[in-house]
C-alpha cells in the first residue's frame, strides 16, 4: 500500500468522506432516521401560502438585474410585502415566503414527511431526525464534489440530486417553524392528533 504524505487536502477530504459514510451506515443513524422516503411530492414545487398581514396571495416574481442570472422573490399581491431578499431559485423564494407567513398553514398538511396525525412533539422529533440525515447527505455531496474538482475522485454527485436534498432541508426548516407555532393553535388536524395521543 502506498502511503501519501500526511496533511494534504485530499487526505483531509478522504478522511471526512469516510467518517460521513460510516455515520450514515451506522446502526444508530439507521435506527434514528424515521424514513428516507418523504412522499411523492416534488420538493421543488411549493404552493404559496396567504400573506399573514392582509391574507392576499403571494406572487412569485422573476427579477432581472443587469446581465446576471434572474433572481426570484415572492411579493404579496395585496400589500406588497416581500417574503425574502432576491434568491437564485424559485422554490427557495417560495419556501422563504411560506416561512414568514405561517398563520394559514399547518405542519400536518405539508405534502412531505408524513406529519399528518402526529402531535407537535412527535412531528418535531420526526423532522429533527430527517433533517439530521439530510445534513449528512448534503455534506457528503459537497465533499464528493470537492474531491471530483480536485481530481481525487471521478465520481461527482448529480447537481439535481444536491438541489433536491437542499430543497428537502428547506422544507424541514419550514416544518419546524410550523410545528413551533402549532402548539396552542386551533388547527383541526393537530387537535385530532393530540386527542388520539392522550387516549
Ligand atoms: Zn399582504
Amino acid at each position: 500500500m502506498t502511503e501519501s504524505p500526511k496533511g494534504q487536502p485530499q487526505d483531509h477530504l478522504t478522511v471526512q468522506r469516510q467518517a460521513l459514510l460510516e455515520t450514515l451506515a451506522s446502526e444508530q443513524h439507521y435506527h434514528e432516521t424515521p424514513t428516507l422516503v418523504y412522499g411523492p411530492h416534488n420538493p421543488l414545487e411549493v404552493a404559496l401560502a396567504a400573506c399573514d398581514t392582509c391574507f392576499a396571495g403571494g406572487n412569485l416574481e422573476r427579477i432581472f438585474k443587469g446581465k446576471s442570472a434572474p433572481r426570484w422573490q415572492v411579493i404579496c399581491k395585496g400589500c406588497g410585502r416581500k417574503g425574502s431578499d432576491l434568491v437564485r431559485d424559485r422554490h427557495t423564494a417560495s419556501l422563504l415566503w411560506n416561512g414568514v407567513n405561517l398563520q394559514t398553514q399547518c405542519y400536518a398538511d405539508l405534502p412531505l414527511f408524513g406529519l399528518a396525525g402526529l402531535t407537535p412533539r412527535d412531528a418535531h422529533n420526526r423532522i429533527r431526525h430527517i433533517r439530521a440525515n439530510l445534513v449528512l447527505r448534503i455534506a457528503l455531496c459537497d465533499i464528493e464534489s470537492q474531491m471530483h474538482n480536485a481530481g481525487i475522485s471521478g465520481k461527482k454527485p448529480g447537481a439535481d440530486y444536491r438541489v433536491r436534498l437542499d430543497a428537502y432541508l428547506k422544507w424541514c426548516m419550514l416544518a419546524h417553524r410550523l410545528i413551533k407555532v402549532a402548539r396552542g393553535k386551533s388547527c383541526p388536524s393537530v387537535k385530532a392528533a393530540e386527542l388520539s395521543a392522550t387516549e
